[in-house]
């Protein structure tokens, strides 16, 4: 640029000025010198505070873990939450072919509105609505799978320096969107002696006029929990009292074992607003299609024009979900049998009894029994096993010596655990869970002073601290 300048001043010079000599012509050449000496720069690209800031939990523990499995075995993950993982778990037919048809009918290749074609959004309201939390399409936002949903509904509501109040244990995704935009994030406890309820005094105390969201998770990952009627409404209650909104992670809603019911939480509160996020990555099993949505639910106009319009304004930073998707989304929606999703859960609960089962008669190992979703929860009595110092350690000698391989509880900012996928085969169930039987019985040590106490009251004692 300043090359350039130089250039046709030089030659105006020149032209203009008929005196114009040499040395005129060197000052000019040494301005020019002196002029690109200070324009010249050093490179210095960094990433982004944004970039920088942005951390997957589960990433950097399991990058920084040492694992080396037993060459004489044939490594088992249990520890991959995509249910498409072994090919034994599969959209039906009647799934491929809506995408199929979408494809060639041409109709979905260019832009959708950044919130969904008006169809698919048609679709979603027949599908989600219910007489005591009804939908219009616009209540519903589409988005790029049920994480881009969460995002929104983070960044849409939190401001820096605000915080959103989080379940511990937990999905990791709330904490790393929300850290990356200096959104501070809260914990509330689960408890895990009764079936993964919140500690509801817990929860409450963690909120303060800072808070911006509090952020359900039902059914749950990691702990496979589906929380009753009565615990949601208790829940709507904490949320009303202290006039926070919520955000409900409900991506593995109807996911739920024989004789439970999955309730959605909008359907309990009459005041409260609330975002639902959900998506067909869990329930139809297609994590790759990014099919995700956001359900405005706000009967008192809480969070009125205002919200919706930043969640709208939101939605035009990516453009909203893959179009071809949202072609097939209405047959989807309306034509996958029944018999798909029962026996999806069928697969997923038969493998929950058949580790609960076998872990349960382990020494110093403490499974709960899930209700929905696809994970269970392994609790490790830590004076049964002293040579480890944590559930780091202990995923860590489990694969180098078994070859079998879970995310140990700091992933979800919980220890003393780890998490099981019970998405897998059977026979790779069975095997797996034989394999830890065989492990924990090597390394069990019998630890007098305590043997007294039951293993509920053990793991009570070792619950993380409330902070
Ligand atoms: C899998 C999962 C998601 C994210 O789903 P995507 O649609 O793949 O983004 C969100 N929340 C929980 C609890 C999950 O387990």
């Amino acid at each position: 640029m300043h090359d350039e300048i130089l250039h046709q001043d030089i030659l105006q010079m020149m032209c203009h000025n008929p005196t114009f000599c040499i040395s005129s012509l060197k000052t000019v050449c040494l301005l020019k010198a002196f002029v690109s000496m200070k324009t010249k720069r050093c490179w210095n690209v960094k990433p982004s505070k944004i970039a920088a800031n942005t951390v997957n939990p589960i990433r950097s523990i399991v990058d920084n873990l040492h694992i080396n499995p037993n060459p004489d075995k044939k490594v088992i993950s249990l520890s991959i939450g995509d249910p498409t993982t072994f090919g034994n778990l599969q959209p039906c037919p009647e799934i491929t072919a809506a995408v199929i048809d979408s494809v060639t009918s041409l109709e979905f290749n260019g832009y959708a509105p950044s919130t969904g074609y008006r169809k698919a959004r048609e679709a979603v309201v027949e599908y989600a609505s219910r007489p005591e939390a009804p939908l219009e399409p616009e209540d519903v936002i589409l988005t790029s799978g049920c994480s881009h949903a969460l995002e929104m509904c983070i960044l849409g509501l939190a401001n820096p320096g605000q915080n959103i109040v989080i379940p511990r244990p937990g999905f990791s995704i709330y904490k790393t969107i929300a850290q990356s935009m200096d959104i501070e994030t809260k914990y509330y406890d689960l408890l895990p002696n009764l079936g993964w309820q919140v500690d509801l005094a817990h929860l409450e105390s963690q909120i303060d006029s800072q808070t911006a969201a509090i952020i359900i998770n039902n059914p749950s990952n990691p702990c496979g929990s589906v929380f009753s009627k009565r615990h949601l409404m208790a829940l709507v209650e904490v949320a009303n009292r202290n006039c926070v909104p919520i955000i409900a992670d409900e991506i593995y809603e109807d996911f739920v074992f024989r004789g439970e019911v999955f309730h959605p939480i909008a359907t309990l509160s009459t005041h409260v607003p609330i975002l639902s996020c959900g998506g067909l990555t869990k329930k139809i099993l297609v994590p790759g299609w990014r099919m995700g949505w956001i359900l405005i639910h706000d009967r008192q106009g809480i969070f009125g024009k205002e919200v919706r319009s930043g969640l709208q304004a939101l939605s035009q930073r990516i453009i909203g979900s893959n179009t071809l998707v949202q072609g097939a989304l209405p047959s989807i929606l309306r034509d996958t049998p029944e018999t798909f999703f029962e026996d999806n859960i069928e697969t997923v609960q038969r493998n929950a009894n058949l580790a609960y089962s076998i872990l349960n008669d382990v020494p110093g190992l403490c499974p709960v029994m899930p209700k929905g979703a696809m994970y269970m929860m392994v609790g490790i009595q830590k004076t049964s096993f002293p040579k480890f110092k944590h559930d780091m350690d202990f995923v860590e000698c489990l694969m180098s010596q078994q070859s079998v391989f879970c995310l140990p509880g700091c992933c979800f900012d919980y220890p003393n655990y780890f998490r099981i996928v019970l998405t897998v085969p059977e026979e790779m169930m069975i095997e797996a869970c034989d394999r830890i039987k065989e492990f924990c019985t090597n390394h069990y040590t019998l630890n007098t002073p305590t043997s007294s106490f039951n293993t509920e009251m053990l793991l009570k004692t070792q619950m993380p601290l409330q902070v």
